[in-house]
């Protein structure tokens, strides 16, 4: 998240914590209650981390998840275990990892892409070609305004999806339509079709000729 003023940024849970924004060192809050200590036996609130990195990419194939980053953190204070990992108090963001663009490229800044809340714009990683001319928010300014290192997520496991290779020049002519394309016709059929497209070039050669006889002043 970045601040609405621009000097600062933020992160934002993506279930309960949605409407909390915090800093790189954080305390966990309670939306439910003010009256127990964070995280609480009986409540589902805290941060919660996974042990392994690989969990997280996991979570984040749900769509309700895909556009999340993965945070690096050292948690501390009060916690309890779950199945995967803790649900704790307190936490120091280490680093941050983000994810692919929306069209599947490589991202290389942070984009607004609405849906922010009061105070904060929302941000997502994007790619060069997505962003184009438009402002977006370097990850070298993300890192240096959150003081935590941003770098691309390439995961650890097996990455068996790659470009295709660029079409060579024989694939190229078979997709240029060529005359072996057009199917075969009789004599009196293509007569006409000739004739008609001579006719047609004629015109554009005529106008061609006006037009340039304008430009150059003669006829
Ligand atoms: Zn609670
Ligand atoms: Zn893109």
């Amino acid at each position: 998240m970045l601040s609405a003023d621009g000097g600062a940024v933020g992160f934002n849970g993506v279930a309960l914590g949605r409407s909390q924004v915090y800093g790189a060192v954080a305390e966990a809050v309670c939306v439910q209650s003010t009256r127990h200590r964070c995280p609480s036996t009986w409540c589902d609130c805290g941060f919660y981390c996974f042990h392994d990195a690989d969990q997280a990419r996991a979570l984040a194939c749900d769509e309700q998840y895909d556009r999340s980053v993965l945070l690096e953190i050292l948690a501390s204070g009060r916690y309890v275990s779950y199945e995967l990992g803790l649900r704790y108090q307190r936490q120091t963001v280490r680093s941050v990892r983000i994810g692919r663009c929306r069209c599947g490229r490589t991202s290389a800044a942070l984009d607004d892409v609405g849906g922010g809340i009061v105070g904060w714009r929302r941000l997502e990683p994007v790619c060069r070609e997505c962003a184009g001319r438009r402002a977006v928010l370097s990850l070298e300014t993300f890192g240096a305004l959150s003081g935590v290192p941003v770098r691309v997520d390439h995961g650890t496991g097996h990455a068996p999806m790659a470009p295709l290779a660029p079409l060579d020049e024989a694939d190229r002519a078979d997709l240029e339509p060529h005359e072996s394309a057009v199917p075969d016709l009789s004599p009196d059929a293509e007569i006409p079709l000739l004739t008609a497209e001579v006719t047609l070039l004629q015109a554009r050669l005529d106008e061609l000729q006006r037009r340039l006889g304008r430009l150059t002043d003669r006829p």
